[in-house]
């Protein structure tokens, strides 16, 4: 049985039998494994894979149908088809128990080697169909966990070169690239189109003060709150540069982005991170310009974010932790 043939099992208590059986089956290109009792036979199913049992019904200690229903009781050996060889029991009621049992078939001593063929063969094509199933469905399965890990591989390439790796939140190329699509969606739809600018108070004193891991865990921070206020589905927030923010929002005027600029820079007041050398609050603030214009066919988007870097110039020169909308 180290081959890799089909396994057929042939259980009867006389030897006599059992070599008539095999004898028939020969030409079968399969294992013939032989049991003299149905717990030897039992003992064979556990152990190895069978295609088919042909069982003798009238064997002392344990019959055939005992070992049938041993097997559908149990879940290796549940679906292993039966082909009851009885001389007797032909009556109905018998034959009905044994289909019960799950039994499949019938075969009558002596037995006649043509039927004998045509029902081994029945049971050997199903067999054979069951296993090519089953590989094809393991096949699919491979397949299916390749492309899916590919797919995270994807995603995370796509993450690595679409989001900041400080911060997590989108990075300038993701700006740069969503800033172009808005803008032309703007044009399209007619609707005004936002830009606000945000960038951390005397930053550089921070980091000369509290030192660059301190700095990194700020910047960390402020994003966060930054992000938290990017609600709708078609605005972003990204880090646009150093301690510099950028948000765009589609379909909103200057004085909604005013309002959302006002609220970041309220919020970032109230993360209450300590900055001891600023000159402008002993706590982290932010300066944060606002631009908001109807994109016409033809105008250059830089347009925008000039106006909202000037606007944010204006709030540092105001004395920082002000909102400016040029
Ligand atoms: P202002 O109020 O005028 O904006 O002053 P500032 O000090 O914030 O501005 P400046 O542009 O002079 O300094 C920005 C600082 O931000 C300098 C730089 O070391 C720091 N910075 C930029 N990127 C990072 C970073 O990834 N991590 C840390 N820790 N610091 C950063
Ligand atoms: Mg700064
Ligand atoms: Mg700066």
């Amino acid at each position: 049985m180290t081959n890799n043939k089909t396994n057929i099992l042939i259980v009867d208590d006389r030897p006599e039998n059992l070599l008539v059986l095999e004898g028939l089956l020969e030409q079968f290109d399969c294992n013939i494994i032989k049991a003299v009792s149905g717990n030897q036979a039992l003992g064979l199913m556990l152990e190895y894979e069978f295609a088919l049992v042909l069982l003798d019904i009238q064997m002392p200690e344990m019959d055939g149908f005992e070992v049938a229903e041993f097997m559908r009781g149990t879940e290796k050996t549940r679906h292993i088809p039966i082909i009851f060889v009885t001389a007797i029991y032909k009556e109905q009621k018998y034959m009905f128990h044994g289909y019960e049992l799950g039994a499949v078939d019938y075969l009558f001593k002596p037995i006649e080697p043509v039927l004998l063929k045509s029902k081994v063969n029945v049971f050997l094509n199903l067999y054979n169909q069951a296993k090519l199933l089953e590989q094809r469905a393991y096949e699919l399965e491979q397949k299916l966990k390749e492309v899916l890990e590919l797919q995270a591989a994807n995603d995370k390439l796509l993450s690595i070169s679409t989001l900041d790796g400080l911060t997590g939140i989108p990075n300038r190329r993701s700006f740069d690239e969503y800033i172009k699509m808005s803008w032309q969606d703007a044009v399209r739809s007619g609707q005004s189109l936002a830009v606000i600018m945000i960038d951390i108070d005397y930053f550089k004193f921070y980091n000369d003060h509290y030192g660059h891991i301190k700095g990194d865990e700020c910047l960390i921070q402020v994003a966060k709150c930054i992000h938290s206020f990017v609600k709708r589905p078609r605005d972003l927030a990204a880090r646009y540069g150093g301690e510099e923010f950028a948000i765009i929002l589609p379909n909103t005027n200057k004085e909604g982005a005013a309002a959302i600029a006002e609220r970041i820079r309220e919020n970032v007041v109230n993360l209450i991170i300590p900055h001891a050398s600023s000159q402008a609050y002993p706590y982290i603030t932010v300066s944060v310009g606002v631009s908001a214009d109807y994109p016409k066919e033809g105008e250059a988007i830089e347009l925008l974010i000039d106006q909202a870097d000037k606007a944010l110039y204006k709030a540092k020169q105001a004395g920082r932790n002000q909102v400016y909308a040029g």
